[in-house]
């Protein structure tokens, strides 16, 4: 059984956006969830945990725990902003990412070690990235289920990294509460308690009926879980739709090398960015705007799927020549590809040629990883890169 499911869940996360965007507040209980004394506690940073504040608990009964600490109404669009690039580094992993809220994620890694290498070093970099760009941590776990992820990235809380393997199931499981089961609600695990079922390891003594004559159908899937079991998949529920990328330039530009080379470096990222997410897109798409703002877009669509460069930067100078589009100075250039699917096997196999791009394209993004986005450079950005 591979470690190949992935539960990311970021630590206290509106406090944590709050004290990230107000270095005051660090350090300090900060509690978000409304002024007024009718409201509910959504967010306590674990500064106010200390004091035993928690989520959903009256504000009036948090004041009275920790009268000291800091109570915010919350701003959820900021946090929705904040959640948005934290979901983006995940997609730079895989595509396969099921959203279970603002701030918590199950990722299927099955076929990412090509690029990024085993699901462990995957979980760190991941970690890594978030606490680089945001000062936030993620606590992450790792197991062969949706299940087992869960509980592994609840076991070291905050900024826990925990992995879940086959042989440890029936040691770390067994001594846990039967509320640590996924579903397992407050009536369920009174039920279980009332016949001395407190642990995991006690439930597992029950046979399949006893536990089915006690709870209906959810007794039957307690019997599965407590033994680690679990089979559902990771949803993709919130796919990318599109990946672009536009530049605004620092003055109007005309001069027809300077724009294709602004396209190529464009279609270098947005190509890279769809490799990276193992996607290809079927409708190519630029957009320009000129000096008075009127903006165009178009775009056009190719039958077989692509994330290769070439065909992306080929497209591009084919719509902008088309359309007519480069006769006037223009003040921003975006290209951007739609329509996307999962990268198969047929666009390794279509054409020889394209295997070879494919792989050229891998080695380079390899390269751009370990030593910048400089690294390599074509021909016709070397100009550009170094008037930058
Ligand atoms: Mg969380």
């Amino acid at each position: 059984m591979a470690l190949n499911i992935m539960h990311v869940d970021m630590d206290a996360f509106y406090a944590a956006v709050e004290q990230m965007d107000n270095p005051e507040l660090k350090g300090k209980p900060v509690i978000v969830g409304g002024i007024s004394n009718r409201g509910v506690v959504s967010t306590a940073s674990y500064e106010a945990r200390k004091y035993g504040v928690h989520s959903a608990m009256p504000i009036a009964e948090a004041k009275r725990l920790c009268p000291h600490g800091i109570f915010l109404p919350g701003r959820h669009e900021r946090y929705s902003e904040v959640s948005r690039q934290i979901f983006a580094i995940l997609y730079q992993y895989t595509p396969i990412v099921e959203k279970v809220s603002i701030d918590e994620a199950f990722l299927d890694l099955t076929g990412c070690s090509r690029l990024f290498g085993n699901s462990i070093q995957i979980g760190r970099r991941i970690k890594a990235d978030i606490y680089n760009k945001f000062g936030l941590t993620a606590s992450i776990g790792l197991a062969s289920n949706k299940f087992l992820a869960k509980l592994a990235s609840d076991m070291e809380k905050p900024d826990g990294f925990f992995v879940i393997e086959e042989k440890d199931i029936d040691r770390i499981l067994e001594p846990l509460d039967v509320g640590k089961i996924w579903g397992v609600g407050k009536r369920t695990a009174e039920i279980l308690k009332s016949k001395g079922i407190d642990t995991i390891g006690r439930l597992k003594t029950l046979t399949i009926e006893e536990l089915e004559t006690l709870l209906g159908k959810n007794g039957v899937r307690l019997y599965y879980l407590s033994r680690g079991i679990d089979n559902r998949r990771v949803e993709v529920n919130n796919p990318v739709k599109s990946i672009s990328h536009e530049e605004t330039f620092a003055e109007d530009i005309s001069d027809r090398n300077l724009i294709l080379a602004s396209l190529l470096r464009m279609s270098i990222k947005v190509s890279r960015r769809l490799r990276k997410a193992g996607l290809v897109g079927n409708t190519i798409e630029v957009k320009i705007r000129y000096g008075d703002f009127t903006t165009y877009t178009r775009s056009i669509s190719i039958s077989v799927g692509t994330n290769q460069t070439d065909i992306i930067y080929q497209k591009a100078i084919y719509l902008l020549e088309k359309n007519k589009l480069l006769n006037r100075p223009i003040r921003l250039l975006g290209v951007g590809v739609s329509n996307l699917s999962p990268e198969g096997p047929e666009q390794l196999s279509l054409f020889e040629n394209n295997l070879k791009m494919e792989k050229l394209a891998k080695t380079i993004d390899l390269i751009r990883d370990k030593f910048g986005e400089t690294s390599v450079i074509r021909a016709r950005n070397l100009d550009d890169f170094k008037s930058r």
